[in-house]
């Protein structure tokens, strides 16, 4: 009975010293909470004592857990440069600078600076986009979930939508083409086979209830061998042939030619643009490189339509989202690929990430690590099975043992073959010095 009379009351901690400079309601809702805990632990005999300063010190731990970050910077050491659970495509500092006076300011966001009236939201980036993509106009929506979602109810609510099987995929986990044109109205008719898909399987799908010819992009898996699909533009051709729309969900787009060789079957946006596809939309934060967004170009009339559905509404995008987009468009037009970190990753060459990794090597000390020739993916869903040459350090040692540690400090590496890699092709050169104290810190240990 004696320690249940010497418990604190809340008002105590107001004037410890621990507590100064805290938020006092925030305080005393966590003090009360555990000192009613030992309350209940002495009532119930599974203590006999307590520590009034141990438990002072255990009401601030809980207090400054509170504000410890949620998101945290990590160091992709993994080299797969669009990798969606580390945030998919970066953000320059330059492009977030510019694009900062817009954010933290009031804006022309809807509202018409020259006639004093209501503007359009969906206007700002479109100028720009429209003369990168050179396309009749264009919609951003949240992302390209959303985006196919938005088109599919748009123009295929309850009508056949003809789609092949071998690209009726599953991305991500949560987002499969069936079950996202069910929700969206839309009734789809697939045809061909898993492996092979022909012109002709499209066209004998067609009858009166058909609204769309629809091609997805395999994305994150190939079908290698005894394969066949059909190329955009014969469905493009059949598709106005018999009056119905064509749109092609090409997940990921880029811009500038790539430096590797990715085969016939990865197309550039202005590629695909030329055989003038009805409707086509792309990420925002994959090889675009930019924000997460939802990017619709293609005829103006159809983007008109897709501007009246009361679902866009619910898709809209925000002034962050809408003005760094159209920082990351500006510097395409300039041509400023440095701006564009997931473009300026990928186009680093061997030379350049081996120079950097020797460097990093030369400092930790050969006993500790090599520099090894590795290949990695692209990731994000974007091109399946195309691996990349690369560059990474070997840090010596047990390999599942150096990815906790180095995990545990932020870092995240990848293993193969029993060997603990950090990748230089996502390394950025600006974060080098934190990672090589890092290193120094866990191999000092060894
Ligand atoms: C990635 C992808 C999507 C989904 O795009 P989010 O931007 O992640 O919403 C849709 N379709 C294809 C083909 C994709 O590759």
């Amino acid at each position: 009975m004696n320690a249940l009379r010497t418990l604190p009351k809340v008002d105590k901690c107001l004037t410890h010293s621990l507590f100064e400079g805290c938020n006092a309601t925030l305080m005393m809702k966590i003090a009360r909470t555990k000192i009613e805990e030992i309350r209940q632990q002495l009532i119930h005999k599974e203590i006999e004592s307590f520590n009034e300063e141990a438990l002072m010190q255990e009401i601030k731990k809980a207090y400054d857990a509170l504000f410890e970050p949620s998101l945290k910077p990590l160091i992709n050491a993994t080299g797969v440069i669009l990798h969606t659970n580390m945030g998919r495509s970066l953000i320059s500092k330059t492009l977030l600078d510019r694009a900062s006076d817009v954010i933290c300011n009031y804006s022309n966001l809807e509202y018409n600076v020259e006639l004093g009236s209501r503007g359009e939201r969906y206007e700002h980036v479109s100028r720009h986009l429209k003369e990168l993509l050179n396309v009749e106009d264009v919609l951003v929506v949240n992302n390209n979930a959303s985006a196919v979602f938005l088109i599919l109810n748009t123009f295929a609510k309850n009508r056949e939508v003809v789609v092949s099987r071998g690209e009726l995929v599953e991305i991500g986990g949560s987002f499969r083409i069936p079950e996202v044109m069910k929700q969206s109205g839309a009734i789809l008719n697939e045809v061909g086979a898993t492996n092979k898909t022909k012109v002709t399987d499209y066209a004998n799908a067609i009858n009166e209830n058909t609204a769309m010819l629809m091609k997805v992009h395999q994305s994150n898996f190939s079908i290698e061998g005894f394969s066949e699909a059909v190329e955009y533009e014969s469905l493009k051709q059949l598709a106005s042939n018999h009056n119905l729309l064509d749109y092609y969900d090409l997940g990921s787009g880029y811009v500038p030619k790539l430096p590797y060789n990715l085969g016939h079957r990865e197309h550039s946006l202005s590629e695909i643009l030329t055989c003038n596809p009805s409707l086509i939309s792309f990420s925002g934060d994959k090889l675009f490189g930019s924000v997460q967004a939802g990017i619709i170009a293609g005829r103006a009339d159809l983007i008109a339509k897709l501007k009246k559905n009361q679902l866009l509404r619910m898709l809209r995008v925000d002034k962050i989202t809408l003005s760094l987009l159209e920082e990351s468009i500006k510097a395409y037009l300039r041509e400023e690929y440095e701006q564009i970190p997931t473009l300026w990753l990928l186009f680093r060459t061997t030379e350049d990430l081996e120079q950097r990794a020797l460097h990093v090597k030369e400092i930790i000390g050969e006993n500790a690590c090599e520099v090894v020739d590795s290949e990695t993916y692209m990731g994000g869903g974007t091109l399946p099975n195309r691996r990349f040459p690369t560059i990474a350090l070997h840090v010596k040692g047990k390999a599942t043992a150096l990815e906790r540690q180095f995990r545990e400090k932020h870092v995240i590496g990848r293993i193969e073959n029993d060997q603990f890699l950090l990748d230089f092709r996502t390394i950025l050169p600006s974060i080098e010095e934190k990672l090589i104290e890092i290193i120094k810190s866990i191999v000092g240990k060894q």
